[in-house]
């Protein structure tokens, strides 16, 4: 429990009135792990890209990738486990670990979903021209970040000419039949691009299918909106700026009990590039590990010997401000 602690010791210094776990109790809510049945991997921290908010800090200099005996530890692992239905892949760019194409077939073979998270630059950098033909044959589910419809806001968090090429992306992967085939799912992330919660997921999608359509003739599946983690880039970002207190206490403000029933770590673990276990991609960055002490990809028999406890800490807020936040978007 060390590791909570001492993660969270930052922002509780912020928030002197309350805390997360004493704000479930408050709401006579709790928070237990159901039963697992999607896996969060990160597989790499080696990205094309650095963008200002990224949790990860992933950026192009980063080396480290899950190898191969991890990655076959995880095949075995799923491979007897019937309850998860979902692997939802990220980094980084996943696509860059040279073990990705592999594991993914797998994963298929076996009759599970995967989901990619797409910076969609990715497709475009030299060794990765068949990457998006790779995805459609997979009948692989794209998740792809654009965090506005406007290039100067997506330049500006994503940088220099990202918008444009993500646009090209999205136009290549429409090609393919994402978006409009029924097996190939393409959704769009939209982050707030400052210190502030996001729109309504609802009206904000709307607002994104009409410009993408009317400008680009773009088509995609769903938007998710997903409240920034007050953690590592942006965390940095909000100090410098001198906004992590009032963060902090805009998310605290917007407290909302019913998103707890629906926060992801009740359903998903995440796995590090490591083979480290976590309760959420967001506490993998934080190295608050699962169940309180350290277990891994080697350590357990199945995903089922993971107790149902989780390890909470005050970044926890930005799951439950407003319609609350998870990797799949809105919560309520
Ligand atoms: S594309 Fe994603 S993983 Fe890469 S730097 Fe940006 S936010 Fe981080
Ligand atoms: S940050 Fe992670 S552990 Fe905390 S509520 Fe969100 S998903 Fe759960």
């Amino acid at each position: 429990m060390n590791n909570v602690n001492t993660a969270s010791a930052a922002i509780n210094n912020i928030i002197t009135s309350t805390s997360f776990a004493q704000q479930i109790k408050q709401a006579d809510k709790t928070l237990r792990r159901d039963k697992i049945t999607t896996l969060q991997l990160n597989i790499g921290k080696r990205c094309n890209q650095a963008c200002h908010h990224c949790h990860v800090e992933s950026g192009p200099d980063h080396t480290e990738n899950m190898n191969g005996e991890s990655i076959d530890r995880l095949l075995t692992l799923l491979e007897q486990d019937k309850n998860i239905l979902t692997v939802d892949i990220t980094g980084g760019a996943p696509e860059l670990n040279p073990h990705f194409r592999r594991f993914v077939t797998a994963i298929r073979a076996m009759g599970k979903k995967v989901i990619n998270r797409c910076n969609l630059t990715i497709l475009f950098e030299a060794g990765q021209e068949d990457t998006a033909n790779f995805l459609a044959d997979q009948g692989i589910h794209i998740v792809a970040s654009l965090p506005c419809y406007s290039q100067k806001n997506v330049d500006a968090q994503r940088g220099k000419n990202v918008f444009e090429k993500s646009i090209q992306a999205l136009q290549l992967l429409n090609a393919l039949g994402y978006g409009t085939d029924e097996n190939l799912k393409l959704d769009l992330v939209y982050n707030p691009g400052g210190a502030f919660l996001p729109p309504p997921q609802q009206q904000l999608e709307r607002d994104y299918k009409d410009k993408l359509f009317q400008d680009f003739g773009i088509q995609f599946n769903q938007l998710y909106a997903i409240t920034n983690m007050p953690i590592k880039r942006f965390e940095h970002q909000l100090h410098r700026d001198g906004l992590l207190e009032d963060y902090m206490q805009l998310l605290l403000d917007n407290f909302n009990p019913d998103a707890l029933d629906n926060v992801m770590c009740k359903n998903q673990i995440s796995i590090g590039f490591d083979g480290a276990i976590y309760d959420c991609d967001f506490n993998q960055m934080l190295d608050i590990p699962v169940s309180g002490k350290t277990l891994d990809i080697f350590s357990i028999q199945r995903f089922d010997d993971i107790n149902t406890f989780i390890a909470v800490a005050d970044h926890c807020f930005a799951c439950t401000a407003g319609s609350g936040s998870s990797c799949g978007g809105s919560l309520v």
